[in-house]
């Protein structure tokens, strides 16, 4: 472990028995043996030659507001981008951002700019290259909508992708198929505008987050997908699922597609109540949902495929 440690080190920054816990935003999830702060992109691109030389598993994380992280501990090391890789700057009406900066600190900085276009995501705990990942959106935005080109880190090659090849579509891109491909950069496009009908906008937003969500309680968001032209809160409304209990974890009944972790809940609570809400739904709607929550670090027995759920 010590010899690992002091190798990882030559990369950046490195935490030795983190949880996951205090890497997400359910506050849920086992042990992980090493947590990686490369210093830059070209550290970042040696480590993970290094990982991969010595079949070691990694992982890179957002600010983990996506993610199901199993109780179980994690043996590989997981990488995080927002300590170091957390710059931007302006090109005229273009905001070059790197990946670990904070989507919210983003928008803020835009409106203070005068510049229009990322009013929607002001609310969403997340990276910009998480918001990127799974093209992230709200209020009939997403990332498809600002994203001029992303600079990728491909193996050991640097290069800029287009928003066309980026594959965007409702909370997936092109990264879901490229598990190699790491979000380095985002050249986004946006529109002078005055900087208080910017702000009256991210106001509105936010209220309607306060009211319409559990923000007081650890989540990740929605768990489920909204089928075509169906709201999934209103299927498990439906179901009669509202305010129902698993063990520390409960389906919000403020939104009954947030489950939050409402004292201490284990990863298995939050799943029991998502495979619940699967098979209730479908019974009575005769609808299958699909988790929009991404679970990582399950035993692949535990994790049924959603097809065959
Ligand atoms: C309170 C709350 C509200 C939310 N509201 C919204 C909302 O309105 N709209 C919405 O779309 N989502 C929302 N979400 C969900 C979540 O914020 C988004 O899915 C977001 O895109 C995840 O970003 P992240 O940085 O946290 O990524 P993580 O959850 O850390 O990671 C998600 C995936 O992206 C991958 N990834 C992250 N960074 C990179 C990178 N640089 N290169 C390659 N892969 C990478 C990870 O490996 C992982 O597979 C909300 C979540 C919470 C907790």
């Amino acid at each position: 472990m010590g010899q690992l440690t002091e190798q990882l080190e030559i990369y950046g920054q490195v935490e030795v028995g983190s949880s996951f816990k205090d890497m997400t935003t359910f506050r849920i999830g086992g042990r992980v043996d090493f947590v990686s702060y490369p210093r830059n992109m070209f550290t970042l691109s040696q480590l993970i030659g290094f990982l991969k030389k010595n079949e070691i598993p990694y992982k890179i994380l957002g600010k983990g507001s996506n993610l199901l992280c199993s109780d179980d501990d994690y043996h590989g090391v997981i990488i995080r981008l927002d300590r170091t890789m957390n710059h931007w700057y302006f090109d005229n009406n273009k905001l070059i951002a790197e990946a670990g900066s904070s989507i919210i600190a983003l928008s803020v900085f835009a409106a203070r700019n005068g510049l229009s276009g990322l009013e929607w995501a002001s609310g969403i705990p997340a990276t910009v290259g998480g918001c990127v990942f799974n093209n992230a959106g709200a209020y009939k935005s997403s990332m498809i909508d600002n994203v001029s080109r992303v600079l990728i880190l491909d193996d050991d090659s640097f290069r800029w992708i287009s928003n066309e090849q980026c594959e965007f579509a409702y909370r997936t891109s092109v990264f879901h198929h490229n598990r190699d491909w790491i979000i380095l950069a985002v050249e986004l496009d946006l529109t002078a505008k005055d900087e208080s009908e910017i702000r009256q906008m991210m106001d509105e937003r936010k209220k309607r987050r306060l009211e319409s969500q559990p923000l007081e309680f650890p989540s990740a968001g929605s768990i489920f997908r909204n089928p075509d032209s169906q709201n999934a809160w209103s299927l498990i409304d439906e179901a009669g699922l509202r305010g129902l209990s698993y063990g520390g974890a409960q389906i919000s009944v403020k939104h009954c597609n947030f489950i939050i972790n409402l004292q201490d809940a284990s990863a298995q609570d939050v799943k029991s109540l998502i495979d619940l809400t699967v098979t209730k739904v479908r019974e009575k709607c005769g609808i299958t949902l699909l988790t929009e929550v991404e679970m990582f670090n399950w035993s692949p027995m535990k994790i049924p495929h959603p097809s065959k759920r």
